[in-house]
């Protein structure tokens, strides 16, 4: 079918950014070259456009991060909450300021549509600063003894999928605490932790507290096992995470990991229909997928079975997938080459083990990186678009008759990190909840996040908690 309506271009204009033609790494408050200068190329997953170079920091680069970290260490823990408060507040203040900017970069870099970063990316970002900024001169009051007291340096490495969140999702809580940090932002999207790093220069922050190197997975690989740190937290990949845990096996290094998920989003008899289907399109088709808290297997009732999918294949026929800057862009680029691959190689995968694939008619760009939303039917939970995690825009759809087989199946997984429930009776939602194994439970809304809860998984979604008053534990010695 059809859209609706044809929509003019609205496209936001991306001179509101300036972009360097190359960057380097941002160690003790300074931009420098790779020991080696070896820099590698951005893109914009849209396009295919060549960014910026920016530089592929050694092992000598990392060991120079830690140890302007550790010197940053001895004052920056010494400081009373309130001044590391006053910092927090500024970053926050001027990534509110300078959002706009923020928001085309980011799109720019990861192919995301502008009415995410712009809408949701940002607002988070900030809020996330703001919220910890609240928690600097109140530690002793959180519940960790009269006296906690931070760990040191903090390596992180984060992900490509929400580059700019995943970094305050890491760093505010890491600052509010007391500790101070090297992070390594995912190869593909390294933009907007340099700009974040000229924010840090901007608000004043004294030099050594938070270092940036970009670089690929051996720069990750040569951070975590950096004698220098006190604690490591990763987000990406399960099979990543795992290698850092054998890593980390034996040091006294605190971990933290937040990893895959195959949340399942479960639709009853008795849900408001077209309520469920536009949480169901937010829970896959949001960031194309790209989320690993993603509603990527709904779990329907099989007596509503066909009216929810009609309804659905509605609802997806009028997505508007293309130019990630335009503001009227609901699913935008895939992040890489190698995602699209990995992407493409497990849709395929359930046509060959008999699932049914339908997509909307969608016309997608000649350039650039693209997969349409897609449907599969017939899943069973032996196919493994039931039970992989795709990390694209694909949903996978099975069937249920009672609670008991819908708690059955959603639990099913290595994985447990979120799941939605879809009904009018809050009785039920409280009793499949309490039997969910998800880090989060969201009822009747989907992918609601707020600097106040915390977030994490079970099984090999990983552990520990980023956000809220328990994100705080993870940077305290506690
Ligand atoms: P990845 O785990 O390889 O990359 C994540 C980060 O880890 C990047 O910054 C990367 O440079 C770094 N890294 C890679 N190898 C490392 C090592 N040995 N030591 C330390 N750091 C290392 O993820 P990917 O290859 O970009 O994506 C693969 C799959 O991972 C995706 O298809 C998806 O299923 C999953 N993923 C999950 C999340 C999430 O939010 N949980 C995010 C991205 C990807
Ligand atoms: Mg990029």
């Amino acid at each position: 079918m059809a859209s609706l309506f044809e929509y003019a271009p609205a496209p936001e204009s991306r001179a509101v950014v300036d972009i360097a033609p190359s960057y380097g790494l941002f160690i003790d408050g300074e931009f420098r070259e790779a020991s080696d200068g070896r820099v590698f190329k951005t893109v914009s997953p849209s396009t295919e456009e060549v960014l910026s170079e920016v530089a592929q920091a050694t092992e000598a680069d990392v060991d120079a991060a830690v140890k302007a970290a550790r010197k940053a260490f001895e004052t920056w823990s010494a400081l009373p909450g309130s001044e590391r408060a006053k910092y927090l507040f500024r970053i926050a203040r001027i990534i509110q300021e300078r959002s706009r900017e923020l928001a085309v970069l980011e799109t720019l870099d990861n192919g995301k549509p502008i009415k995410e970063t712009r809408d949701a990316d940002l607002p988070l970002v900030a809020a996330h600063f703001f919220y910890y900024a609240g928690w600097a001169d109140k530690l002793e009051h959180a519940g960790f003894g009269p006296n906690p007291r931070p760990l040191g340096v903090a390596g992180q490495v984060i992900p490509w999928n929400f580059p700019l969140l995943m970094l305050a999702w890491k760093i505010a809580p890491a600052l509010a605490a007391g500790n101070t940090v090297v992070l390594k932002p995912a190869e593909t999207t390294p933009l907007s932790a340099l700009f974040f790093a000229d924010i840090c220069r901007q608000a004043g922050l004294p030099k050594g507290v938070v270092n940036i190197l970009t670089g690929d997975g051996s720069t990750g690989a040569a951070l975590v096992a950096h004698e220098g740190i006190a604690k490591v937290a990763f987000t990406g990949s399960t099979a990543v995470g795992k290698a850092i845990a054998r890593t980390v096996a034996g040091t006294d290094k605190k971990l933290t990991l937040e990893l895959g998920g195959k949340g399942a989003n479960i639709v009853f008899d008795d849900a408001p229909i077209d309520q469920a289907v536009e949480g169901i399109v937010h829970g896959i088709f949001f960031n194309q997928g790209q989320v690993c808290c993603a509603g990527s297997r709904l779990l329907v009732q099989e007596s509503i079975q066909d009216e929810l999918l009609d309804a659905l294949k509605r609802r997806m026929s009028t997505l508007r997938v293309g130019d990630p800057l335009d503001k009227n862009t609901d699913v935008g680029a895939i992040n890489s080459a190698e995602q699209l691959a990995r992407i493409t190689e497990l849709a395929d995968s359930g046509t060959a083990e008999g699932a049914e694939r339908w997509a909307p008619a969608c016309e997608l760009p000649s350039s650039g990186y693209w997969f349409a939303p897609t449907l599969f039917t017939n899943v069973t939970q032996a196919h493994r678009i039931a039970r992989e995690e795709i990390f694209g825009p694909v949903l996978s759809v099975l069937t249920f008759r009672t609670p008991a087989e819908a708690v059955a199946k959603a639990n099913n997984s290595q994985y447990g990190l979120s799941a939605g429930i879809w009904t009018e009776k809050g009785s039920r939602m409280l009793a499949v909840a309490s039997k969910l194994r998800a880090g989060v439970v969201w009822a009747n809304t989907f992918n609601k996040f707020d600097p106040t809860s915390p977030f994490g998984g079970y099984k090999e979604s990983g552990f520990g908690r980023e956000g809220g008053r328990h994100g705080l534990e993870a940077y305290l010695d506690v």
